[in-house]
C-alpha cells in the first residue's frame, strides 16, 4: 500500500511563494489606500453640500428678513381712522379732486401713486431730490435721525421742496415694539428732532412702523394712532429691501406692473440707500406719468394700506 505522503512545501516553489505573497500585499495596501481616498473624497463633497445648504438657508433667512419690509397687500380702500377734514376745493388746485377722494377714501378708478423712501437721509438723498424734482413729482422720506450735516440738510430740503417728511422712529430698533412706552418716546425724539430742524411747528404726522405694522403689535399700532399719527404700509414693494438687489430696470418693471393693479399706489423703496433703486426711479416716474399717474407726498389724512388694523 503506498503510503499517503503529507505535502510539503518544497524548497524549489518558496520563491514563487513569497512573490506571490508579497504581490497581494502590495494589492491589498492598494485596495485599501484607495478605499480610504475615496471615502475621504466622498465626506469632502458631504460637508461641501452640507455648507452650501447652510448657505443658503442663512441667505434664505436674510432674504426673509428683508422681505419682511417687503411683503404686498392690495390696497382695499380702507376708511381712514382719522378724523377727517373738509377738503378745500379749489380751482387753482388741478389736484383737489384727487386729494379729495383719497380724504374720503372713494378712490376707486384714480391713479395716484406714492413714492417712499424708507430709513435715510443719506448720502443718497440729494441725488433723489434732484431726479424727483426733474420730474416734479412728490415724495414721502420715512426717515429715522440721523444727526450730521448732510442729513440736517435733506430734512430740510424735503419739506422745502414739498415732499413729505414722515416718522419711520429715531432708532429702526424693533426691539421697542417690546416695550411700547420706550417705542414711543423713540417716536417722539424724531418728531422732536425733525421740527427743532426744519423749524416747522408741526410735522407730517404720517407714520411708517420699521418693518411694516405686522412688524410691530396692537399696543405699539394703537399707541401711534391715539398720538395723533396716520400710519401707512405698502402695496407695491420694489423688491430694493434684500441685500443683493436687482438691477435698476427689474425694479423698475416691478414698480410699474405693481402700480398698474392699484387705483392709489404706496410703493416701498430704501432707494435713499441703495443705487439701483435710485436708478429705477426715473423710469418709474416717466413711464407712469405718460399713463396718466400723478405722484403725491403723504397726508395725513388720506387713506393707506395698511396691513395690521386696530
Ligand atoms: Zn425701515
Amino acid at each position: 500500500m503506498r503510503k499517503k505522503s503529507t505535502p510539503k512545501l518544497r524548497i524549489k516553489n518558496l520563491p514563487r511563494f513569497l512573490t506571490f505573497s508579497a504581490m497581494s500585499l502590495i494589492i491589498l495596501v492598494i485596495i485599501t489606500m484607495s478605499l480610504f481616498f475615496l471615502m475621504n473624497k466622498m465626506a469632502e463633497a458631504f460637508n461641501t453640500q452640507k455648507q452650501i445648504l447652510q448657505t443658503s438657508s442663512a441667505n434664505s433667512s436674510d432674504s426673509n428678513a428683508a422681505k419682511t419690509e417687503t411683503v404686498t397687500v392690495n390696497n382695499n380702500n380702507q376708511q381712514n381712522t382719522q378724523t377727517e377734514t373738509n377738503p378745500q376745493v379749489t380751482d387753482d388746485d388741478p389736484l383737489a379732486d384727487i386729494k379729495a377722494r383719497l380724504r374720503s377714501g372713494d378712490t376707486a378708478g384714480i391713479k395716484v401713486v406714492f413714492l417712499t423712501f424708507d430709513d435715510g437721509p443719506s448720502e443718497n438723498t440729494g441725488a433723489l431730490l434732484d431726479v424727483l424734482n426733474e420730474y416734479d413729482a412728490k415724495g414721502t422720506f420715512f426717515t429715522t435721525l440721523h444727526d450730521n450735516d448732510n442729513a440736517k440738510a435733506m430734512y430740510r430740503r424735503i419739506v422745502d421742496e414739498g415732499h413729505t417728511l414722515a416718522n419711520h422712529t429715531s432708532s429702526h430698533d424693533y426691539s421697542l415694539y417690546s416695550d411700547p412706552e420706550a417705542f414711543f418716546a423713540d417716536v417722539d425724539q424724531l418728531d422732536q428732532f425733525q421740527k427743532s430742524i426744519t423749524g416747522q411747528k408741526e410735522t407730517s404726522h404720517v407714520f411708517r412702523f420699521p418693518g411694516g405694522s405686522t412688524n410691530s403689535n396692537e399696543a405699539c399700532v394703537q399707541g401711534i394712532v391715539n398720538r395723533g399719527f396716520n400710519y401707512s404700509d405698502w402695496n407695491v414693494s420694489s423688491g430694493d429691501g434684500c441685500s443683493d438687489p436687482p438691477p435698476s430696470d427689474v425694479i423698475a418693471q416691478t414698480i410699474i406692473e405693481g402700480c398698474r393693479e392699484n387705483d392709489v399706489s404706496v410703493v416701498l423703496c430704501h432707494a435713499e440707500l441703495k443705487e439701483s433703486s435710485r436708478n429705477a426711479i426715473p423710469i418709474v416716474i416717466e413711464t407712469l406719468q405718460d399713463e396718466g399717474y400723478v405722484f403725491l407726498p403723504m397726508e395725513k389724512d388720506y387713506s393707506y394700506p395698511r396691513h395690521l388694523e386696530v
